[in-house]
């Protein structure tokens, strides 16, 4: 079944292609589709619906959203929903690098390194009908950066129980841990059932 995902992000849209091997994951701007949504939600999953819900209304056919982000206890939980906007200010556009780096210095006097990588993903295959699943994938942020693979804050994230950062994994590796990984395999349960006519209208 063709999917639409509701995100510019490639490294979001080849972590999903491996999730969904038996689906057509498709980026709606390489279709000629033009999508954006302000992300103005105080929550992953408000403005997991948002974007879901803005690019049905665009497509009309079977829609995927993710919002995700990195939680870390010693700064409440910062920088959460803003992870892919953190140090945006003053017009700045930093670079994940460079966010990392803000980060490790935000954490330099704590011992807590405690944090989480969440996802809330939705699918809409309905005017009316929408399934969200959130999941996590709990860890600590390392001291520093280390490993090339992966997005994001995947160089300063150690898994609980690892010694490797998630930029250490292979992506198959990390498909089967992370927080992303665990929402898709739910959400591919649904699908499941989609075939079976128990989703569409
Ligand atoms: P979104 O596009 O608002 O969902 O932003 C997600 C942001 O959270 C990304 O730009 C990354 O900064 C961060 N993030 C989410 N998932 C991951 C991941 O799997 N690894 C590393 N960083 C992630």
């Amino acid at each position: 079944m063709k999917i639409y995902l509701a995100t510019g992000n490639r490294h979001k849209l080849e972590e999903f292609r491996l999730m969904f091997p038996e689906h057509e994951i498709v980026l709606p701007e390489d279709e000629g589709i033009a999508f954006s949504f302000e992300e103005t939600g105080k929550t992953y999953f408000e403005n997991s619906c948002g974007k879901a819900e803005t690019l049905y209304k665009i497509v009309r056919a079977p829609v995927l959203a993710d919002d995700s982000g990195l939680s870390v206890d010693a700064l409440d939980g910062a920088p959460g929903i803003y992870s892919a906007r953190y140090g945006n200010e003053a017009g700045l556009t930093p670079t994940p690098a460079e966010q990392m780096d803000r980060l490790l210095k935000a954490l330099e006097q704590t011992d807590d390194r405690k944090a989480a990588f969440v996802c809330c993903l939705t699918l809409v295959t309905g005017p009316l009908r929408f399934f969200s699943v959130q999941e996590t994938l709990t860890g600590s942020i390392a001291r520093e950066k280390s490993g090339s693979g992966g997005f994001g804050y995947d160089p300063i994230f150690l898994p609980d129980g690892s010694s490797r950062t998630l930029a250490c994994y292979t992506p198959e590796e990390k498909a089967a841990i992370s927080h992303r990984g665990k929402a898709a395999a739910a959400m591919r349960r649904l699908l499941t059932d989609a075939d079976k006519g128990v989703l569409y209208e």
